[in-house]
């Protein structure tokens, strides 16, 4: 099986790879050195002290609290949302594109959706301000929790590697 540089991986944890291969690589089941790779070039990114448990996205992190132990979504700047179960788009400042106006100040008019039937909900870190998801939902659809990450499988089945501490 091919395995991925140090380099490589750094570059990953850059953002210079898109979302979708990152994850993809990361789904590659039980090569554990990559993932922890992988996760070793975050923590340098990142400029608090928390263990990163999994990234969620670009700037996003589920993190082991140093402290407390507890996980919580937490942002790259450090801001956190709360418990990783909780919802944290419940807890970002939204910002909903239900207008044409709206919509195409940064989406092309072509390809910017009829308001009617879908706006854009944008969901940003109230302490630095990073987008950190896109939702294009029907107006009436309510906010999405897209997953409770199975944590414990992941990191037993596909990683291969003990799962961190966590706090009740
Ligand atoms: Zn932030």
């Amino acid at each position: 099986m091919s395995t991925y540089t140090k380099e490589q991986v750094a570059k990953l944890a850059d953002g210079k790879l898109d979302w979708d291969t990152t994850m993809r690589m990361l789904a590659m089941p039980k090569d554990n050195e990559r993932f922890s790779l992988y996760v070793e070039a975050l923590q340098k990114k990142v400029s608090w002290a928390d263990k990163i448990v999994l990234p969620l996205g670009p700037h996003l992190y589920i993190a082991q609290n140093a402290k407390s132990k507890q996980w919580v979504t937490k942002c790259e700047c450090g801001h956190e949302f709360g418990d990783y179960r909780d919802n944290w788009k419940l807890e970002a400042v939204v910002y909903v594109r239900d207008t044409e106006e709206a919509m195409t100040e940064v989406y092309p008019k072509l390809m910017a959706p009829d308001t009617a039937w879908q706006v854009y909900r944008e969901y940003y870190c109230p302490s630095c301000g990073t987008m950190h998801d896109v939702e294009a939902p029907t107006p009436w659809y309510p906010v999405i929790h897209d997953f409770e990450p199975d944590i414990e499988a992941f990191y037993e089945e596909w990683v291969g590697l003990p799962v961190p501490e966590k706090a009740a």
